[in-house]
């Protein structure tokens, strides 16, 4: 019995450290000393044409390299569907993001403050920064590119909304970004894909899955392994994610990286990394569409 109990709360402390989805966990909710706005929720930002502020991109350090080439892998006439996990702010809003909502399973918080690197690379910025980047190099291809949020300063949206987002705007395909707060020892990225959920996902099952190889596939080129604690050769089916759970478009949720492995760290916090992280993603989109 008592085994039983231990085995229970390990599972209960990795659940908590993982952060994917909208645990509810807070165990990272650094009070944010840019929580001067108040009531922004993270407004439907519809974006064609407006090339990508630096203003909210930390670290920037250094400044952006030019989006790929639009020679390869063609996104024309495309929409897709861009969804920076959490958002800066949320550990200021703690009540606000722990609100419960209904994903078809279970119920999961509205949202929570994600992870960070050793050293306090949010990942809430990390994941706006490679958005932005990943939206800029799909537009120079010619997509269509909606997002749930273009700026790390406010709260939520709340998973049922950062859902309906890529619904709205019937998005070929749809990306939650994020990166992972796993074991120190552990390397690598894994792509979340919607299990089967009669009701839910069965309508987005399939493709959803080949969404998540074909965006595998695309992000080894970044020099990233494979996650190396979790997971099946950098995927990983699952039930309890609101952003998954709630979409009627194929969608993933992209841990790109374990924030608490020193190595793994090193890359996300390079800005040329996360430049090929959104090329290496613009490919993996192309590929899924034109496979459709
Ligand atoms: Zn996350």
């Amino acid at each position: 019995m008592r085994r039983g109990a231990v085995l229970v709360l390990l599972a209960l402390a990795f659940a908590a450290a993982a952060c994917g989805g909208g645990s509810g966990e807070h165990r990272t909710a650094r009070t944010s000393t840019s929580a001067t706005t108040t009531t922004t929720t993270a407004s439907t930002s519809t974006t064609t044409t407006a090339p990508a502020t630096t203003a909210n991109r930390a670290p920037s350090t250094t400044t952006r390299t030019n989006p790929a080439p639009a020679a390869s892998g063609s996104l024309a006439g495309k929409t897709i569907a861009i969804d920076p996990g959490h958002n800066g702010a949320n550990g200021a809003h703690a009540a606000e993001i722990a609100r419960p909502i209904f994903i078809g399973t279970q119920t999961r918080a509205c949202d929570n403050t994600g992870t960070e690197t050793p050293d306090g690379y949010t990942e809430s910025a990390y994941n706006l920064d490679v958005a932005l980047r990943l939206r800029d190099v799909l537009v120079a291809r010619g997509a269509h590119v909606v997002m749930t949020r273009t700026t790390n300063d406010g709260w939520g949206p709340c998973i049922d909304t950062r859902a309906a987002i890529g619904n709205q705007a019937h998005a070929d395909a749809a990306i939650s970004i994020h990166a992972d707060g796993g074991p120190p020892n552990g390397r690598g990225f894994h792509v979340n894909t919607p299990a089967l959920i009669p009701g839910y996902t069965d309508d987005i099952y399939a493709a959803s899955k080949r969404l998540g190889v074909d965006l595998r596939d695309a992000f080894v080129a970044t020099g990233m392994p494979t996650s190396t604690y979790l997971g099946s050769n950098g995927l990983v089916e699952r039930r309890d994610f609101g952003g998954l759970n709630l979409s009627n478009v194929p969608k993933v949720l992209f841990e790109t990286g374990n924030m608490r492995n020193a190595t793994d760290a090193a890359l996300l916090e390079d800005p040329a990394f996360r430049q090929r992280e959104a090329v290496a993603l613009a490919d993996g989109f192309a590929a899924f569409v034109a496979g459709r």
